[in-house]
């Protein structure tokens, strides 16, 4: 009983870093056509940006806010080839942190 005590710190150290969750490369999205999982670009078809501004007292202008409003499909391409990804666009979207 005593040993395990002393040990109880050291135990707990080791168990945190088997506990840590290992990356799977199965999660990984990976471009079907040249193999690249590095480098992916996103873009918005029909985008509405709304910015206010509030003019100051000598005539210049501050932007207060940026509203962005997506009318059209958003797609997702890979980065290096350019090949048409939005079918993987949802697995994207799981994993954007
Ligand atoms: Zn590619």
């Amino acid at each position: 009983m005593n040993l395990k005590k002393s040990v109880k710190g050291k135990n707990k150290k080791q168990t945190m870093l088997f506990s840590m969750p290992t990356p799977q490369p199965a999660m990984r999205l990976c471009c079907p056509h040249c193999g690249n999982d590095r480098y992916f670009l996103e873009q918005a078809e029909d985008v509405t940006i709304t910015t206010r501004y509030l003019q100051n007292p000598d005539g210049s202008f501050t932007a207060q806010s940026d509203e962005s409003h997506i009318q059209g499909e958003v797609k997702l391409f890979c980065g290096e080839c350019k090949a048409d990804l939005t079918n993987f666009r949802d697995k994207f979207i799981e994993m954007l942190f």
